[in-house]
């Protein structure tokens, strides 16, 4: 940890490291073994609509594959090498036995590779409902909007055969009140973050982010309070940082080891897309009427921006990485994406010129999940900072 005194906060962060390092997902197993029926439901970056597995009575969870702990040996043999490797890592987890306990998978329609995940998982493990979202990509209520629906009306009866019961309007409304408390409090804490950099370190928050992909809703809203009261309580050095946003990981996700290296290089990450899910939409998702409509209203007209989601304004493109860093007052970007990831690099160009317009300084590099020498990574960004404080004028 960084400067991390022996605290309330230390213990959250111990905490939240031990569930990211637990790659045999031990909390949830307990979480399933605790009543009998309890059914957990498996999900792939980017997004899913959580609040209807919760409002099903089941676990969502986050499954962002194998880190930099996880020898892949097995999973090397259904993929390609020029590809990322957060799928072969994930297939990895599966052959290993390590989501044995995982009664139905979700892939989101972020990319190819998670297509082909998809229809890979129900070859490899038929006993396991695996089901490809198909996410809108045209914005319009009448279009997208009743697609979505339909989608969700979908996910919901798929749900419901898992879990042998069907999913009421009222479960569904209780799960978003619950997932907008989340989102209030994560919006919270990223704030809190923009204001004191120095006491809220990404390394930090990026656990606290990981340990509400495999914790219960509740539980991690009350994590997130206590993990906030105690950041208050205390005051860490301040340091002559740079502010910088990093973009690029909201899929396969960087080692821990980068994190912490672009902050011992002296940058503050005060704005990121690591577990977009999180945060996904920006504001409260309408809890009065037709639920299944109000989670796609939301979806079409409240969600954050993002590469592998459509934006069908060419003259918005790319805007929303501007946005944040002024509302968050960066002073540069550091693209870090997953070697391979074509959502990322793909959009990188278009992403890098509309900086260049608007005069926010930028490096990019990239990383996969095991990436263990970050050295490099430490120059790259450190020079970044010093040339930021130097030339920026800021
Ligand atoms: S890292 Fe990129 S290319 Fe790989 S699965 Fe994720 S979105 Fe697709």
């Amino acid at each position: 940890m960084l400067d991390v005194p022996q605290s309330a906060t230390a213990g959250i962060v111990r905490y939240c490291e031990d569930l990211f390092r637990d790659l045999n997902f031990e909390s949830a197993r307990a979480w399933k073994a605790a009543e009998p029926g309890r059914k957990v439901i498996g999900y792939m970056p980017y997004y899913i609509p959580r609040e209807i597995i919760h409002a099903a009575g089941a676990l969502p969870l986050g499954i962002l594959g194998g880190g930099d702990q996880l020898e892949v040996i097995h999973g090397d043999a259904y993929y390609q090498s020029y590809i990322c490797r957060i799928p072969r890592s994930t297939i990895e987890l599966g052959v290993t036995g390590r989501l044995d306990f995982v009664d139905g998978m979700l892939f989101p329609s972020i990319c190819d590779v998670i297509r082909n995940l998809s229809g890979m998982w129900k070859l490899m493990f038929p006993g396991v409902g695996s089901r490809y979202v198909d996410l809108p990509q045209n914005f319009k209520d009448d279009v997208g909007g009743v697609f979505y629906q339909s989608e969700l009306n979908e996910i919901r009866h798929w749900l419901a055969g898992i879990t042998g019961r069907p999913i009421s309007d009222s479960a569904i409304r209780a799960s978003i009140v619950l997932f907008n408390e989340s989102r209030r409090l994560v919006r919270e804490v990223y704030a809190l973050r923009v204001e004191q950099p120095w006491n809220v370190p990404a390394s930090e928050l990026y656990l606290l982010m990981r340990a509400g992909l495999v914790l219960p809703v509740e539980e991690h809203n009350q994590l997130v309070r206590d993990y906030m009261a105690s950041v208050r309580e205390q005051q860490r050095p301040i340091k002559d940082n740079s502010r910088v946003v990093v973009s690029g990981a909201f899929c396969e996700q960087p080692p821990l080891s980068l994190i912490k290296a672009i902050e011992l290089s002296g940058c503050y990450i005060v704005d990121d897309d690591f577990m977009l899910i999180n945060r996904w939409e920006k504001s409260d998702i309408a809890v009065d009427g037709d639920p299944v409509a109000n989670l796609a209203y939301a979806f079409l007209h409240d969600s954050n921006s993002t590469p592998p989601k459509y934006e069908p304004d060419l003259a918005r493109k790319g805007l929303y990485l501007v946005e944040s860093v002024r509302k968050n007052q960066a002073e540069g970007v550091i693209f870090a994406m997953a070697s391979f990831c074509d959502p990322a690099l793909l959009d990188r160009p278009i992403l890098q010129d509309i900086l260049k317009q608007h005069g926010v300084p930028q490096i990019a590099f990239k990383f996969a999940e095991n990436s263990g020498q970050m050295q490099p990574i430490r120059e790259q960004a450190g020079t970044f900072s010093d040339s930021i404080k130097l030339w920026s004028g800021t």
